[in-house]
């Protein structure tokens, strides 16, 4: 039974269900592919989970397992370390303070019309994005560090592989040029519409959430101009559309248990 049960969202607000789903999916989904993590993968978890502890507005459960999960995989650095152990740090086995992340995955805006679209890709975009941005307002002398994260973690952990070599090749074509961390947000944001302009009609696209080039003129009527003839980009408008849509006052805790 493929129906979905489809809920009244939003899409001028980030769902924390979203982004929490995603966190639970990458942890106990896609990590739990490797049965003994090491070396690079295990660099790029590290990596992942620090940038979450820096920059995530978790809710205070989520925050002191983030914390634990940091001080944990710290003390494992340069060993193999087994994905069970790892699963019963992420499950606050042994902890006697609360630290929780949810257990399934309940997408909102990222739900879609059936269950073979949207869903966890789509959070992963989302939490990035909201990643950038937090970076930036939160301030950091690493301008590409939430960018090489999510680079590590997509090389390392994402379960579709061809879209890992795709994003592995833009990265590589122009990451390293990114001097700021309002660069980083406008580069995840290039590229994404990169993405959604190779996928646009694509069989994979979920026929209620058509591929457009974002942000469209209902969430940011200033974002885009025209040129003589040709519609473009307002550049500094999407900068500071994006550090709105993204920042912590436009979340939703709506449909969270
Ligand atoms: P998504 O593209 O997932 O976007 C999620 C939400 O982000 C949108 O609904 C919108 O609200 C917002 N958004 C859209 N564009 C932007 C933007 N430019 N900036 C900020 N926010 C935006 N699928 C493939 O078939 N082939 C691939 O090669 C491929 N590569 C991928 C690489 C990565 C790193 C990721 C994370 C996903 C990739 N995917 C690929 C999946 C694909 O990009 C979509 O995530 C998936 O098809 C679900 O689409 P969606 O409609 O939910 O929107």
């Amino acid at each position: 039974d493929d129906t979905v049960v489809r809920r009244a969202v939003n899409s001028s607000v980030i769902y924390m269900a979203d982004l929490e789903s995603s966190i639970h999916y990458s942890l106990r989904v896609e990590v739990a592919r490797f049965t003994v993590l090491h070396g690079d993968r295990l660099r790029s978890l590290i990596n992942y989970i620090s940038v979450l502890k820096k920059y995530f507005p978790a809710r205070p459960y989520l925050r002191s397992l983030l914390d634990y999960l940091y001080a944990w995989l710290n003390k494992q650095r340069a060993k193999l370390v087994p994905y069970k152990d790892f699963a019963d740090a992420v499950n606050g086995k042994n902890l006697e303070e609360n630290a929780v992340l949810t257990p399934h995955a309940d997408f909102v805006w990222c739900q879609g019309s059936k269950p073979e679209f949207r869903g966890f890709p789509c959070s992963v975009w989302t939490l990035y994005h909201l990643l950038t941005v937090r970076a930036a307002q939160l301030g950091t002398e690493q301008t590409k560090e939430v960018l090489r994260t999510m680079r590590g973690y997509v090389r390392s952990f994402f379960g579709c592989t061809g879209c890992a070599h795709h994003f592995e090749q833009m990265a590589k074509e122009s990451m390293n040029s990114v001097r700021s961390l309002d660069e980083a947000i406008r580069w995840l944001w290039f590229s994404h519409n990169r993405v959604n302009k190779r996928l646009a009609g694509d069989a994979t696209e979920d026929p209620d959430f058509p591929k457009i080039q974002w942000p469209p003129k209902e969430l940011c009527a200033d974002c885009q101009k025209m040129v003589g003839n040709n519609l473009t980009w307002d550049e500094p408008a999407v900068l500071r559309f994006m550090k709105t849509h993204f920042s912590e006052n436009n979340l939703s805790y709506d449909y969270l248990e």
